[in-house]
């Protein structure tokens, strides 16, 4: 553990000290994030898009993920019905008349995330590449990341006693690798989601979609929307069709900030809330793990 319960208990009374000393009731706003500098993402492009689902097995594989055979009259295949704790990445298959397409589902990489906003203790973290990562030592398992994540993407080990969150970190652990990229990204065999630095991708997306404005909706997904993601998506259904229902160009912390103004204005700020309820949290996930820790308590 990168630190003890004692350590934990006494950082969170002196933050929730320091917050209630510190609460105004109205903050100033902040400052929208922009795309770090060094940021790497994805392509998806839906026209290229088979539906063979190699990027599914190879995520997998990369992440060392069980098959999930839970789904009912297909127990003997590896076959997720959606994003879950066996699942980084999937594709889906949207069906309308004759309209039909598929689309990747993984975790957008935002650039302002609202999974990292709503960690109260920095288990999610914005890190090198702009990629969002998960600190399993640090989590209390609170879920607050699965409720605040616009996309639905994190996903909790229901299954384990000591669960984890399971969501797409960019196959961070091939980072030492000399050709390191993402293992959907290297198997598709129509490269129909690439990797690459985001001002690179983003170029591409722009050159794709002035070569052929007939064949794509008039939009780069994630370019702009919800403050932007290092993931972006050309499509030739309108994104809503593919379950992307967002439209605001503000990110979900913003969002988030105005509501609690608007609510906690004239109040004290809740740390002393929060920090109370991370510790009820903290303490029911060690529960259903680390014997010794009981003994402590
Ligand atoms: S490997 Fe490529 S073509 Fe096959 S399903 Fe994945 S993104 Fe689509
Ligand atoms: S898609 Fe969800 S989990 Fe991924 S970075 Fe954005 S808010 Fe976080
Ligand atoms: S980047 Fe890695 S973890 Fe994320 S969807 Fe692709 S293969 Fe899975």
């Amino acid at each position: 553990m990168a630190f003890d319960r004692r350590s934990l208990l006494k950082g969170m009374a002196t933050a929730s000290a320091a917050a209630v000393a510190s609460a105004s009731p109205v903050k100033a706003a902040r400052e929208r994030k922009v795309v770090p500098e060094d940021a790497r993402g994805m392509l998806y492009d839906t026209t290229l898009c088979i539906g063979c689902k190699a990027c599914v097995r190879a995520c997998k594989e990369a992440n060392d993920l069980p098959a999930d055979t839970r789904t009912p009259g297909m127990e003997i295949f590896d076959a997720p019905t959606d994003l879950n704790d066996y699942t980084k990445n999937i594709i889906k298959l949207y069906s309308e008349g004759d309209r039909r397409s598929y689309v990747k589902r993984q975790c957008m990489q935002c650039v302002d995330p609202a999974c990292v906003g709503a960690c109260m203790i920095g288990a999610f973290r914005k890190e090198k590449f702009g990629i969002i990562t998960w600190d399993r030592d640090r989590c209390i398992g609170c879920r607050y990341c699965q409720m605040a994540c616009p996309f639905g993407i994190p996903k909790f080990e229901w299954s384990s006693l000591n669960p984890d969150i399971v969501k797409c970190e960019y196959c961070r652990q091939r980072e030492g690798d000399k050709q390191w990229e993402p293992a959907c990204c290297e198997v598709c065999p129509r490269e129909a989601v690439i990797a690459g630095t985001y001002e690179e991708l983003l170029a591409e997306a722009k050159r794709r979609l002035a070569e052929h404005p007939d064949r794509y909706e008039p939009k780069i997904y994630g370019e702009k929307d919800l403050g932007g993601t290092q993931v972006l998506y050309l499509s030739h259904v309108p994104f809503e069709k593919l379950g992307f229902k967002f439209d605001s160009e503000e990110p979900v912390p913003e969002m988030q900030q105005t509501i609690q103004h608007g609510i906690y204005q004239g109040f004290i700020a809740p740390a002393a809330l929060y920090a109370g309820l991370g510790v009820v949290l903290w303490r029911n996930r060690r529960k259903g793990g680390a014997e010794e820790e009981e003994g402590e308590a």
